[in-house]
């Protein structure tokens, strides 16, 4: 799961300095609703990302992923089992027989301005990665062994709250072939000053990524959003990108086929057998720092189980 959010229509949210937003749709879901979640990426410490519901009603022993400023105030709030990424760091979880590599990516919420004054806390983008390794083997194997250039089954990028600015230009360089893109978009402004993507942002930021699809989001859940997504359609279209946005409701189900996309070993010249690729290119310079391990049966003491003793560091 993604960014909690699952206040109603009508609640308030804080979001900086005695600036209130107020949610102006329902969840998909109640929170009592959800599955059994493995992991949450959360892409910064923000109430339209992670709110007071969520605090209050969440399982304190799922593993979150998130930035270092995230962490701390998550850790503050009772949550058990965080982990903190800095920029183009990895994670490694693994699941049986699945593993998801995250890769944080850069993102930057407020303009310099509000930046300097810390109004806004920081955000990340995330790059998640999931390919298989064989059945039997470990942990610590497979962080071993894996090759997310060649082995990545499905690569998905999502943007956070970021607006669109150069260091961006570095993802799509690291990461060629993203199947699909989710975009945080609504041009939120706060005091008068636009702190997500626009339209016009959000159009950039599509030609850039370059996913296969990509899906906007987050457009039209609070007062705060003032770029509709009418604006960003009309900018797909001007784009001749038609075929490549799909656009979702909330509830709404996009069924998409795993696997399709041509990720090319070649791009390296040599397989490599770390995740790192230290070796053999520039596209992760942080490593794989940690590994979550999630237990593939998940009745309640396995996951307190994983949450007292889930990290190896590697
Ligand atoms: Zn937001």
């Amino acid at each position: 799961m993604t960014d909690p959010n699952f206040l109603h229509k009508g609640d308030h949210v804080h979001l900086a300095y005695g600036l209130m937003s107020r949610r102006v749709t329902q969840p998909a879901l109640s929170i009592e609703q959800l599955p059994d979640i493995d992991l949450i990426v959360l892409s910064h410490m923000h109430e339209d990302h992670f709110d007071r519901l969520v605090e209050k009603k969440l399982d304190k022993s799922i593993p979150i992923v998130s930035n270092q400023y995230a962490v701390n105030k998550l850790a503050k709030k009772g949550f058990l089992a965080v982990f903190a990424l800095q920029n183009w760091e990895s994670t490694l979880v693994v699941k049986g027989n699945a593993k998801l590599l995250i890769t944080s990516m850069p993102g930057r919420h407020a303009p310099s301005l509000l930046g300097k004054l810390g109004v806004l806390p920081p955000v990340m983008g995330s790059m998640l990665e999931f390919a298989r390794h064989n059945e039997g083997s470990s942990v610590q194997d497979a962080t071993d062994t894996v090759d997310f250039d060649r082995n990545c089954k499905l690569r998905m990028y999502i943007s956070g709250d970021t607006l669109m600015y150069s260091e961006l230009k570095e993802i799509p360089r690291r990461f060629p072939n993203i199947d699909i893109a989710l975009l945080h978009l609504g041009g939120t402004s706060v005091l008068g000053i636009y702190v997500t993507m626009d339209s016009a942002q959000g159009i950039e930021c599509t030609k850039l990524i370059k996913a296969e699809v990509t899906i906007p989001i987050h457009y039209n859940d609070y007062t705060v959003f003032k770029s509709p997504l009418k604006d960003y359609q009309k900018e797909v279209d001007k784009a001749g990108l038609r075929e490549k946005v799909v656009y979702l409701a909330h509830g709404d189900t996009y069924h998409f086929r795993v696997g399709s996309a041509q990720r090319s070993a070649a791009r390296s010249g040599e397989a490599s057998d770390t995740v790192s690729a230290e070796g053999n290119g520039s596209r992760i310079q942080g490593s794989v720092r940690t590994t979550v391990a999630v237990p593939v049966e998940k009745d309640e003491a396995e996951l307190r189980l994983a949450s007292s003793d889930p990290v190896q560091v590697s």
